[in-house]
C-alpha cells in the first residue's frame, strides 16, 4: 500500500511515481511548477537587462514570491525542480542584489554629474532628494524579503550620506 506524499490519500489502488505522488497531486504540482517556472524565467531575463529600478524590483519580488512558494513541496521532500530550491532562491538572490547595486551605483553617478552642474543649492538638493527616493525603493525591497542582506543595506545608506556631506549641500 502506498501513500502520497501531498495529500496523504493511501490505498492498494493508489498508485504514487517515483516522488510518492499520487497522479492527481503529481499533475497538479507540475503544472504549477512549470507554469511559475516559465513567470521566474521570463522575471529573470527582465531583471537582467533592465535599466529601470521599478522593472528590477517589481521583477525580482515575483521570482523571489514563486520560489519561496514552491519550498513547501521541497521541505515534504518532493522535488519538483532537477535542483534545491533553497539553493536556487539563494542564488537568485544574490543576482538580483548585485544588480540593483549595479543600479544605485550608476544613479549615484548620474546625481553627482547633475549636483555639479545645478547652479543652486536648491536645484542640488532636488537631485539628492530624487536619489534617496531611487534608492529607498531598494531598500524597502530588502527589507520586505526575508534573507537579508546588510552589506548592500549599508551600501546604500553610506551612498546617500556622501551626498548629504558634499560641501556644496551641507547647510
Ligand atoms: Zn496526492
Amino acid at each position: 500500500m502506498s501513500t502520497c506524499k501531498w495529500c496523504d490519500n493511501h490505498g492498494f489502488f493508489l498508485f504514487t511515481d517515483k516522488d510518492g505522488l499520487c497522479k492527481k497531486c503529481s499533475f497538479k504540482i507540475r503544472t504549477e511548477a512549470n507554469s511559475k517556472l516559465r513567470v521566474i524565467k521570463n522575471c529573470n531575463e527582465l531583471v537582467e537587462k533592465t535599466k529601470k529600478i521599478d522593472t528590477a524590483i517589481s521583477n525580482a519580488e515575483v521570482m523571489i514570491k514563486y520560489l519561496s512558494e514552491s519550498l513547501k513541496y521541497e521541505m515534504k521532500g518532493i522535488e519538483i525542480y532537477s535542483r534545491s530550491i533553497k539553493e536556487l532562491l539563494k542564488e537568485v538572490i544574490n543576482q538580483i542584489d548585485e544588480k540593483m547595486l549595479l543600479l544605485v551605483l550608476q544613479e549615484y553617478e548620474i546625481t553627482k554629474g547633475k549636483i555639479e552642474q545645478s547652479k543652486t543649492k536648491n536645484s542640488k538638493i532636488k537631485q539628492v532628494d530624487r536619489f534617496k527616493i531611487f534608492t529607498n525603493k531598494v531598500l524597502e525591497h530588502i527589507k520586505l524579503r526575508q534573507i537579508a542582506n546588510e552589506p548592500l543595506q549599508n551600501k546604500i545608506l553610506s551612498l546617500q550620506n556622501s551626498l548629504l556631506i558634499l560641501p556644496e549641500i551641507k547647510i
